[in-house]
């Protein structure tokens, strides 16, 4: 049966997102519900659960670090490192799983990091022949790319954690608390397994993806491997999101990020937002292709459902941006096609393939009608409230920075 799409009257998600969403009497999401908690906790009181939590752990000893803080030289990594070591003073280990498809403003972004809030970090490299198949079969399976630095990005830190006996792992925000409202502040979730595996991960485990693929060894998947519980317990390891304790605002936070310790930021041909996934040439570019083929919306649909919820947006306003960049080309493809050993043909091909017949419709020689989401939108013609156009989004650099396209396999920074 076909599920009746509705969409929230207030942002522009339906009950077709991924997470899944409900809706309350009066047709607004559950996203934006929680959401409204952020203008009615209160939020010292919340700060001041944080001081309490932390406490224990940065008074253990002066000898091992007092937390893990995964990074990546784009998204939250400055506001996270600042946060914990400036606001809550402690000394944390900084962690990075390398991606591959760096960007040389990433890299950037990385060494000025080390440098402005003096930090040790440990980098992770996973054997680029193990990657590059993992790669090649979630691609072809699940027409996603990206599961290896989704799996490595959320396991190396645990990893560290069980093997330096550092319990605590900081994260910025919950995914699903901010986007579909999964949780609230108060329920103050933390990491786990579990979701993990079903949202992070799309359903497919390391053990899933090598029974799936004989080619696929324990050697190519160990480096992805979730501790087990008698690990994660012998350290008492726990994974905090700040976003439930402090009043989670990328924007506003990127902004100061910028202001204070010299971040640097990028524009992007598929979304007006240029502080997230500045770090990597595929985020905003082909991956977030391969969302809008499957699920008929594409980043700049978060993005702007989250500027409407902050009211810096009208859900027109919204509307107009998500369909001006959406179906903008992805860049980079020459970049991936070499990197992965695939021309650029046989790759389209086999992105064309994961286009769901929901949202496109196959026309002639190649090309396609978009009949996604954005599509269904309906503007309201209540214009009563005038917003200013967003003045925050504006880049200070470039994702090539100073140097050519190219992904920076290993790079130290300056
Ligand atoms: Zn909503």
């Amino acid at each position: 049966m076909i599920k009746k799409i509705i969409f929230c009257k207030k942002c522009l998600y339906s009950n077709l997102h991924p997470f899944g969403l409900t809706f309350d009497e009066n047709g607004i999401c559950s996203g934006c519900t929680i959401h409204d908690e952020k203008n009615q906790l209160n939020w010292k009181e919340r700060y001041k659960q944080l001081l309490k939590l932390i406490s224990p752990y940065k008074s253990r000893s002066n000898k091992n670090y007092d937390c893990i803080i995964p990074v990546t030289g784009g998204q939250d990594s400055y506001f996270i490192v600042f946060i914990a070591k400036f606001k809550l003073g402690l000394n944390p280990l900084v962690v990075n799983y390398n991606k591959y498809f760096n960007t040389p403003l990433g890299i950037r972004n990385l060494a000025n990091l080390r440098n402005k809030f003096d930090v040790d970090i440990i980098l992770q490299n996973v054997n680029p022949i193990s990657v590059k198949k993992i790669t090649k079969h979630t691609l072809m399976e699940y027409g996603n790319f990206y599961w290896p630095i989704l799996a490595g990005h959320t396991v190396f830190p645990v990893q560290i954690a069980v093997k330096y006996k550092i319990p605590l792992i900081i994260w910025g925000a919950h995914q699903g608390l901010e986007q579909t409202g999964m949780f609230s502040h108060t329920h103050e979730v933390e990491m786990t397994r579990r979701y993990r595996s079903d949202h992070d991960l799309f359903g497919t485990d390391s053990n899933k993806l090598k029974t799936l693929d004989s080619d696929l060894k324990e050697e190519d998947i160990i480096q992805y491997k979730y501790p087990d519980h008698k690990e994660l317990d012998q350290v008492g390891v726990r994974g905090i999101y700040l976003g439930n304790y402090i009043r989670w605002d990328p924007a506003i936070q990127h902004k100061k990020m910028v202001k204070d310790f010299n971040y640097k930021s990028s524009s992007f041909g598929r979304t007006f937002d240029c502080y997230d996934y500045v770090d990597c040439f595929n985020y905003m570019n082909l991956h977030d292709v391969l969302k809008l083929y499957k699920l008929g919306y594409s980043k700049v649909t978060d993005h702007a459902c989250r500027e409407i919820r902050f009211n810096r947006i009208s859900r027109n306003q919204g509307i107009n941006l998500v369909r001006k960049y959406e179906l903008n080309p992805p860049k980079y493809i020459n970049l991936f096609s070499r990197w992965l050993g695939a021309n650029e043909k046989a790759l389209e091909f086999i992105f064309n393939k994961q286009r769901n017949s929901k949202f496109w419709k196959a026309k002639e020689n190649n090309k396609w009608k978009f009949k996604g989401l954005s599509t269904l939108l309906k503007k309201n013609k209540d214009k009563k409230k005038k917003y200013k156009l967003i003045k925050i989004f504006k880049a200070n650099s470039k994702l090539e920075y100073n140097k050519n396209s190219e992904y920076i396999t290993f790079g130290k920074g300056i």
